[in-house]
């Protein structure tokens, strides 16, 4: 199980306090209603930025053990344009996180956005799929797609906002489910966990890593 706030702010924006207070009520309402280990973390907005790392900290004693919210790319409100594309390992004094950037494919020099929200709405699908295959294929790694709820329906009720702000929302926004049915037809998903361990295992070339193991606790044990 993975969460994703529960006020659904920046990371950016909060103190170090006020996100703890965040992600905890979220960890333990969804573990409640679950009756299963919350782990995995994305931020609102891609929101862990260079300015905001100390939240992986946070992550990592609040029980973490997976963060998705790296952007390595470049743009204002979150790009994190230095990370690594490719899952990792961090080490902090407080203990050790994996980090699953969100996907991007290199071209001419640059990162570029092919999987998430409004990119994986605004590309036309043949490019997602060049992109992903790159990916795969080329570099050998996985990619990993990143889209809201309410990007499957194009008739939610939505606030007066900016003609920007409504651009990025709705674009496309009714040709989601299509893509998504292609996507699922065209490459081979699973979970987070699934993907992690079988790459873990295959970088170390030995047994399940200690990560596996660690992931497969529930919160009760
Ligand atoms: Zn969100």
């Amino acid at each position: 199980m993975a969460c994703h706030s529960y006020w659904h702010r920046r990371v950016s924006e909060l103190t170090p306090s006020e996100f703890r207070e965040d992600i905890h009520r979220n960890k333990v309402v969804l573990e409640d209603i679950s009756g299963k280990a919350v782990t995995a973390f994305r931020a609102p907005t891609y929101s862990i930025v260079k300015s905001s790392e100390w939240a992986w900290d946070i992550l990592i004693e609040e029980g973490f053990k997976v963060d998705s919210s790296v952007f390595p790319i470049h743009h204002k409100r979150y790009g994190n344009p230095n990370s690594e594309r490719f899952p990792h390992e961090i080490q902090r004094e407080t203990g050790t996180l994996i980090v699953f950037p969100l996907s991007t494919v290199r071209i001419a020099g640059n990162n570029i956005p092919i999987v998430a929200g409004g990119y994986l709405r605004f590309f036309p699908y043949s490019f997602t799929k060049f992109g992903i295959n790159k990916i795969n294929q080329a570099e050998k790694q996985p990619a990993v797609i990143a889209f809201h709820p309410w990007e499957l329906d194009p008739f939610h009720p939505m606030p007066k906002v900016s003609a920007l702000k409504r651009f990025r929302h709705k674009v496309n926004i009714e040709k989601t489910e299509q893509k998504l049915r292609q996507l699922l037809n065209d490459f081979k998903f699973d979970s987070m966990q699934g993907v992690l361990n079988q790459y873990f295992t295959r970088l170390e070339g030995v047994k399940e890593s200690e990560f596996a193991h660690d992931f497969a606790l529930s919160r009760q044990s």
